[in-house]
């Protein structure tokens, strides 16, 4: 990975700090959010090095991973957080990010039909936010 001052002072940076209102720069990396994450077992980045990632302005990798998807905002990151970083509006932020250049893995189409009633009632909120951002 190539850290450079064009990275780090890019648009994508300045993005999701105005999008999100939170200062991404507050996070020292402690893990606590990645400790406390109930999918953290299905990531293929964990959501600290997500906001490393940010950090260093690495949007391709962010572009390419599943974690910004997987994420169920269910908060538990921001009340592990000892600096206040809400990470799970900063996933918010990327997916919103994501969709406006066109890329969105939500994809709401491809539950079938026969899963609608089976799924719990939580995770298809979780999915239709993903969708509705
Ligand atoms: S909001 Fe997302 S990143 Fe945070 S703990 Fe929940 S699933 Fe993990
Ligand atoms: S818990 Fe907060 S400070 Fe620690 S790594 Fe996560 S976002 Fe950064």
């Amino acid at each position: 990975m190539k850290i450079s001052r064009k990275k780090i002072t890019s648009e994508f940076v300045k993005k999701v700090q105005e999008l999100s209102g939170e200062n991404v720069y507050a996070c020292y990396q402690c893990g606590k959010c990645s400790a406390g994450c109930p999918l953290v077992e299905h990531m293929d980045i964990l959501p600290h090095t997500i906001i490393r990632l940010i950090q260093i302005g690495s949007k391709d990798e962010i572009l390419e991973s599943k974690t910004v998807w997987l994420c169920s905002t269910c908060l538990q990151c921001m009340a592990k957080c000892p600096k206040g970083v809400d990470v799970a509006k900063i996933m918010d932020t990327l997916r919103e990010i994501l969709k406006r250049e066109g890329v969105d893995k939500a994809e709401l189409k491809k539950i079938a039909d026969k899963m609608w009633k089976k799924l719990p009632q939580q995770a298809l909120v979780v999915r239709f936010r993903k969708c509705s951002q």
